[in-house]
C-alpha cells in the first residue's frame, strides 16, 4: 500500500465556468488557470502522483507548455490513471476535501463523486468527496477562491 497527498488552490476568475471534479457548477464563476482551473482534479492528480512518487502535475503537463492550454483536467487524469496502472498500481481509495465559501458543494458532491469514478474507471464507493466552507477565514474564507485536500491510497 501507498499513501499520497495532494493540495491546490486556485482563485476565482469570472467569464468562465466553473469545472469540479469534471463536473460544470452552474451560476458560479471559474477559476484562473493555464488549464479549465479544476482544481479538485489537480488535487486528486497531485495525490495519485505522490503515491507513486512519480512527481506531480506540473512536471507530468506544465503549464508552460502550449498543449496544456484549456486543457480538460479530466482528460489529463485518465492519462494519470493510465500511467499508474502501466505502473502495476490499482487504486484502493481516494478521499478528497474541497473547501470555498461557495459554491455550497452538497448539490453536486454525488454527480462528482460519479464524475471521478468513471474518469479513473473505479467503484464510486472508492471515491469520497467532501464540502466545507473556512468560517470566513483567510483568502479562502474571504470567497476570493478554492482549495482542496486530497489523499490516495494505492495498491
Ligand atoms: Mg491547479
Amino acid at each position: 500500500m501507498r499513501i499520497g497527498f495532494g493540495y491546490d488552490s486556485h482563485v476565482f476568475e469570472s467569464g468562465k465556468p466553473l469545472v469540479l471534479g469534471g463536473v460544470i457548477i452552474p451560476e458560479c464563476d471559474g477559476l484562473k488557470a493555464h488549464s479549465d482551473g479544476d482544481v479538485l482534479i489537480h488535487a486528486v492528480i497531485d495525490s495519485l502522483l505522490g503515491a507513486a512518487a512519480l512527481g506531480d502535475i506540473g512536471s507530468h503537463f506544465p503549464d508552460t507548455d502550449e498543449r496544456w492550454k484549456g486543457a480538460d483536467s479530466g482528460e489529463l487524469l485518465r492519462s494519470v490513471v493510465y500511467e499508474l496502472r502501466g505502473a502495476g498500481y490499482s487504486i484502493e481509495n481516494i478521499d478528497v476535501t474541497v473547501i470555498c465559501e461557495r459554491p455550497k458543494l452538497r448539490p453536486f458532491v454525488e454527480l462528482i463523486r460519479s464524475s471521478l469514478a468513471e474518469l479513473m474507471s473505479v467503484g464510486i464507493g472508492r471515491i469520497s468527496v467532501k464540502g466545507k466552507t473556512n468560517e470566513g477565514m483567510d483568502a479562502v474564507g474571504a470567497g476570493k477562491g478554492i482549495a482542496v485536500h486530497a489523499v490516495a491510497l494505492l495498491k
